[in-house]
C-alpha cells in the first residue's frame, strides 16, 4: 500500500517537472532580456542624460563667453576699431559664435546699431527680451543672470556703459545641439534594433549550444535507466563542468552496472543456496517416510540432516536480512562502551565444542581490561565470523590464533591467525565484496553463508575502523580489526 503511495507520488512529480520552463527557453530569455535593458539603459542615457549634458555644458559656455564679452564691452572697443562700438561687437559676436546686443533700460537697442527703415521706425522689439531679463534678475537677485530661453541659453548683465545703464544680452541657440541630439535618437533606434536583433540570434545560439550536452545527456541517461550499461557520457567539447558532469556520470554508471551485477550474483547464489538445503530437507523426509521412520537409530539420523539443514537455511536468511538492513541505511549503531577482552572471551566459549569434539586448537594471547566503543552486538558478530573463517580454512594442525593487544594509548588490535591455505593475493581485495564463493569443496566445521566478510565490512566501514587481511600462499592469512581504547 506503502510503496502504490509512493510510486503515484512520484509519477505526479515526473509529470510536474515535465511541464516546468526548459533551460534553453530560460537562458534565451535571459539573454534576450539582458540584451533589452542593455539597449534600453543606451536609449535612456542617449535621450536623456545625453542631452542633459549638453545643456549643462551650453550653459556653462554662453556663461563664459558672456562674461569675456562684457569685460570687453566695458573696456571699450580697441583702437583698430576707431570706436566703432557697433563693429566691435558685431565682431565679438562672430569671435564667440553668439548673439550679441546692448539693450538700454527702455528696450531700445543701444548696440548693434540697427537698420533703420526710411521713416525711422524700428525693425526690432526687444522690449519682451529686456522684461524676461530682468525678471530672471529679480528672480535670481543678481546683476548677471544665465537662463535657458525657449531655443537657446542667455547671459544677462546689467551693466554701465559711458555712464549709462545699459544691458548686455548674450546668447547661444541650442538648435544644433537638439538637432544632433534629435538625429542621434534616430541612429540609436536603429542600432538598437540592431542590437536587438543580433542579441536575439545570438542568444538562441548560446542557449542551444549550453543546453545541447545537457538534453544528449539526459538521452543517455535514459539510456542508462532502461538497463543499457553501454552508453558513454562524454563532454568534452563543452567545458569543464560538462566533462566533470560526464565523468561523474560515467562513474555512477559503471557503479549502477556493478550494483547490478552483484544483485544478480546474489539471487543466483542465494536462491541456490536455498534450493540445496531444501532439496535435502525434502530428500530426507521422503527417506522417513518411506525407509527409515520404523527404524530409530536410522531415523534419528535423517532428521538430524533435516534439522542441520533447516538451520543451514536460517542462518542464510539471517545473513541476507543483516546485510540488507545495514545496506539500506536503515539500521541505526547501537554505540555502548564495553569490556572487548571480556566479550572476547564469551565469543571464544561457542567454539568449545570444535576444542572437544574435533580436536581444534586455540592459542590465545588476550590482553584483559582493553574497553572499547562501539555497536557491542554487531561487533561481536564480526569478531565471531573471523574466528569462524580461521577455523573454517585453517590447515591440517586445526589451529587457530586469536590476539588482543594495546597498540598504543588510543587502539588494540584484534587478529585471528590461521595456519590454511591463504587467499590469493589476486582474490585479496575481492573477499570482502563477495557474496559467495561459488567453487566451494571445502567441508565446513563452521556454518558459512558466503556473506561473513561483507557482513564484516558493511560493520567495520560504518564504524570507521581500521582493518584488513594479510596472507600468504600456503601459510596462512591474519585477519585484524583496530578498536579505539577507551581508558576506564
Ligand atoms: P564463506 O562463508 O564462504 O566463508 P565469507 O564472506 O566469510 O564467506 O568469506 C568469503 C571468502 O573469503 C571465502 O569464501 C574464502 O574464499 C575467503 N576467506 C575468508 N576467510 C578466509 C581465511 N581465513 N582463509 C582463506 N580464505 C578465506
Amino acid at each position: 500500500m506503502a510503496k502504490r503511495a509512493k510510486k503515484i507520488r512520484e509519477g505526479r512529480d515526473y509529470r510536474r517537472r515535465q511541464k516546468s520552463t526548459s533551460i534553453y527557453f530560460l537562458l534565451w530569455a535571459a539573454f534576450t532580456a539582458l540584451s533589452l535593458i542593455i539597449v534600453l539603459l543606451l536609449g535612456f542615457s542617449q535621450s536623456f542624460v545625453m542631452e542633459q549634458t549638453y545643456k549643462h555644458e551650453a550653459a556653462q559656455d554662453v556663461t563664459e563667453k558672456g562674461r569675456q564679452i562684457e569685460r570687453r564691452v566695458i573696456e571699450g572697443a580697441p583702437e583698430a576699431f576707431g570706436g566703432n562700438n557697433s563693429a566691435y561687437i558685431r565682431y565679438l559676436a562672430v569671435y564667440y559664435d553668439v548673439r550679441v546686443f546692448i539693450l538700454s533700460p527702455d528696450g531700445a537697442l543701444l548696440y548693434p546699431q540697427e537698420p533703420q527703415t526710411p521713416d525711422g521706425e524700428k525693425l526690432f522689439d526687444f522690449s519682451q527680451t529686456l522684461a524676461r531679463m530682468q525678471e530672471e534678475m529679480q528672480k535670481q537677485e543678481r546683476k548677471s543672470v544665465v537662463y535657458e530661453g525657449e531655443d537657446e541659453y542667455v547671459y544677462g548683465s546689467k551693466i554701465s556703459l559711458y555712464g549709462r545703464d545699459a544691458y548686455l544680452y548674450v546668447e547661444k541657440s541650442l538648435n544644433l545641439i537638439v538637432e544632433t541630439s534629435k538625429q542621434m535618437d534616430v541612429r540609436m533606434l536603429l542600432v538598437s534594433v540592431f542590437i536587438f536583433v543580433l542579441s536575439f540570434a545570438i542568444s538562441s545560439g548560446v542557449s542551444g549550444w549550453l543546453t545541447k550536452p545537457i538534453s544528449e545527456m539526459t538521452d543517455k541517461a535514459k539510456q542508462l535507466a532502461r538497463g543499457d550499461f553501454t552508453v558513454d557520457f562524454h563532454g568534452t567539447d563543452y567545458g569543464k563542468e560538462m566533462v566533470e558532469l560526464a565523468d561523474t556520470l560515467n562513474y555512477a554508471r559503471d557503479e549502477i552496472s556493478k550494483a547490478d551485477a552483484m544483485q544478480k550474483e546474489l539471487i543466483a547464489n542465494v536462491s541456490h543456496d536455498f534450493k540445496t538445503p531444501l532439496t535435502m530437507i525434502k530428500a530426507y523426509a521422503s527417506m522417513i517416510m518411506e525407509i527409515s521412520g520404523d527404524i530409530p537409530e536410522k531415523r534419528n539420523k535423517h532428521a538430524q540432516v533435516i534439522v542441520d539443514e533447516a538451520d543451514r537455511l536460517a542462518s542464510l536468511v539471517g545473513d541476507v536480512l543483516e546485510l540488507s538492513k545495514m545496506r539500506s541505511g536503515l539500521e541505526t549503531l547501537k554505540i555502548s562502551e564495553f569490556d572487548m577482552s571480556s566479550y572476547l572471551h564469551e565469543i571464544l566459549s561457542r567454539f568449545d565444542y570444535l576444542k572437544d569434539t574435533k580436536g581444534y586448537l586455540f592459542v590465545l594471547e588476550v590482553e584483559e581490561n582493553l574497553w572499547t566503543r562501539g555497536d557491542e552486538l554487531k561487533l561481536g558478530q564480526v569478531v565471531y565470523n573471523l574466528i569462524g573463517n580461521a577455523v573454517n580454512y585453517t590447515g591440517e594442525d586445526k589451529t587457530v590464533f586469536v590476539r588482543l593487544k594495546k597498540m598504543n594509548d588510543a587502539a588494540f588490535r584484534f587478529s585471528v591467525t590461521d595456519t590454511g591455505a591463504g587467499i590469493k593475493e589476486e582474490d585479496l581485495p575481492t573477499i570482502w565484496a563477495r557474496y559467495y564463493r561459488s567453487s566451494e569443496t571445502h567441508k565446513r566445521p563452521v556454518q558459512g553463508t558466503g556473506l561473513g566478510l561483507s557482513i564484516v565490512k558493511t560493520v567495520l566501514e560504518k564504524h570507521r575502523f581500521v582493518f584488513g587481511v594479510e596472507s600468504e600462499r600456503g601459510k596462512g592469512s591474519t585477519f585484524y580489526v583496530d578498536f579505539p581504547l577507551v581508558s576506564k
